[in-house]
C-alpha cells in the first residue's frame, strides 16, 4: 500500500541566501503539514550539520542536497553523502556532473527553468546544453506561491510533457524555493511521495520514489490515478503499464483525497474536474467531490505512451490546475510497435 507523503524539496537556509536556521525550516515544514523538506542551498552542505538532531526533534525528514547555482542554470541534487563539485561545468559539460552526482547514488533536477534570468536573478533560466535527457532525474515544473498561475511555470510544464512525448520517462516537482518562514497568504504547493514501505529509512524510500516518478503534485487535495491493463495488471503513477495482448481498453479509476495536508488549504464546494491526459491528447474527464471523491471508467491506450491526471478547480480564486500525478507509462508488448 503506497503512503503519500509530502515534501518540499526546494529549500534554503542562512548558510546560503535563506533566513532561517535548518531546525527553523523544519518547524515552519511541520506547521506546513509536510512530513520531510529538501535542503538545496546555493553551492553549500554545511546547513546540514545536525540534521539527525533535528529530525528527531522535530519529526521533519531532511533530504541532504545542494542546488548548483551558475551563470548557466541552476541544478538541484538530492541525496548526495558528498560535496559535488560545478565549478567546472560549462554550458556544455553539465552531464560531468550529473554522472558524479548519480556516482553517489544521488538524483538531479532542473531548477525553475524558465525564472526570468540576468539581470533579475543571475543564472536562473536554464541554458545548460542537456544531450541526453534520460540523465536528468525530474524537472520543477511548478516554482515558487500559487505556482499554477505562473506563466513561466507553464512553460515548464510544457517542457515537461514534450520530453514524456520524446519518450524521456522523467519526473515532474514541485519547488517553493524557500527561503523565509513568514507567513504567506498565497497557497503553498507540496510535493507528494509514493512510499512503499521505508524499513531501511524515509529518506532513501523518498529518494526512491522520485526515481521511480512516484510523484504527485498538489497545493490542494491530491489527485490519484490507477490503470488496470486487460490482463489485471494495476499501475499507479510512475509505474509501467505492459499490454499483452491486442486489446487496448483499460479502466481508469481517479480521484482527490481530500485529506492531504488537510486544513492547510481552503476550497469552495464545487464540482472539481480530473482530466486524463496523454501524449495522444485527452483520454477522459471525470467530476468529482468531496463527498464523491473518486471515478472510474474505461478508456483507450490507442498509441498512448503515457498518461497523468491533472485536477482542475476554483482555487485561491482563480480557475485552476491544483495539482497533477507524474505519468503511468504504457509499453505495447503485442503489436510490436516497441516505443520506449
Ligand atoms: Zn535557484
Ligand atoms: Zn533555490
Amino acid at each position: 500500500m503506497t503512503e503519500w507523503l509530502p515534501f518540499e524539496l526546494h529549500c534554503h537556509t542562512f548558510h546560503s541566501d535563506g533566513k532561517m536556521s535548518l531546525e527553523e525550516l523544519a518547524l515552519a515544514a511541520k506547521a506546513l503539514g509536510l512530513r520531510g523538506v529538501a535542503l538545496t542551498d546555493h553551492n553549500t552542505m554545511t546547513g546540514l550539520a545536525g540534521r539527525e538532531e533535528v529530525t528527531r526533534k522535530t519529526g521533519i525528514e531532511i533530504i541532504p542536497g545542494l542546488e548548483w547555482t551558475t551563470f548557466f542554470g541552476h541544478m538541484l541534487t538530492m541525496g548526495i553523502r558528498d560535496y559535488v563539485d560545478w565549478r567546472n561545468l560549462s554550458p556544455f559539460h553539465i552531464h560531468r556532473g550529473i554522472e558524479a552526482v548519480h556516482r553517489q547514488g544521488g538524483l538531479v533536477g532542473v531548477a525553475h527553468p524558465f525564472r526570468v534570468g540576468s539581470p533579475m536573478c543571475t543564472g536562473c533560466f536554464w541554458e545548460f546544453e542537456v544531450t541526453d535527457w534520460n540523465e536528468v532525474d525530474y524537472v520543477e515544473v511548478w516554482s515558487g506561491l500559487f505556482p499554477s498561475i505562473r506563466k513561466n511555470n507553464a512553460r515548464a510544464f510544457g517542457m515537461w510533457t514534450d520530453l514524456l512525448n520524446k519518450g524521456h520517462r522523467i519526473a515532474a516537482t514541485s519547488g517553493r524555493d524557500w527561503h523565509v518562514s513568514d507567513p504567506v497568504s498565497e497557497p503553498v504547493c507540496a510535493t507528494f511521495l509514493g512510499i512503499d514501505g521505508c524499513a531501511g529509512g524515509l529518506v532513501p524510500a523518498a529518494l526512491d520514489a522520485l526515481r521511480r516518478g512516484a510523484v504527485i503534485v498538489s497545493m490542494g487535495p491530491l489527485p490519484t490515478l490507477a490503470v488496470t491493463s486487460p490482463e489485471g495488471q494495476v499501475a499507479g503513477v510512475g509505474d509501467e503499464l505492459r499490454l499483452q495482448t491486442g486489446s487496448r481498453s483499460a479502466r481508469v479509476a481517479a480521484g482527490a483525497d481530500f485529506s492531504a495536508r488537510e486544513g492547510q488549504w481552503e476550497l469552495p464546494e464545487q464540482k472539481l474536474t480530473l482530466r486524463i491526459v496523454s501524449n495522444a491528447g485527452t483520454l477522459g474527464e471525470f467530476a468529482v467531490t468531496r463527498s464523491e471523491p473518486s471515478a472510474s471508467g474505461d478508456i483507450s491506450l490507442d498509441g498512448v505512451r503515457w498518461l497523468r491526471a491533472e485536477l482542475y478547480g476554483t482555487f485561491c480564486g482563480a480557475h485552476t490546475m491544483i495539482g497533477f500525478t507524474n505519468a503511468i507509462y504504457v509499453r505495447d508488448l503485442h503489436g510490436g510497435s516497441e516505443l520506449t
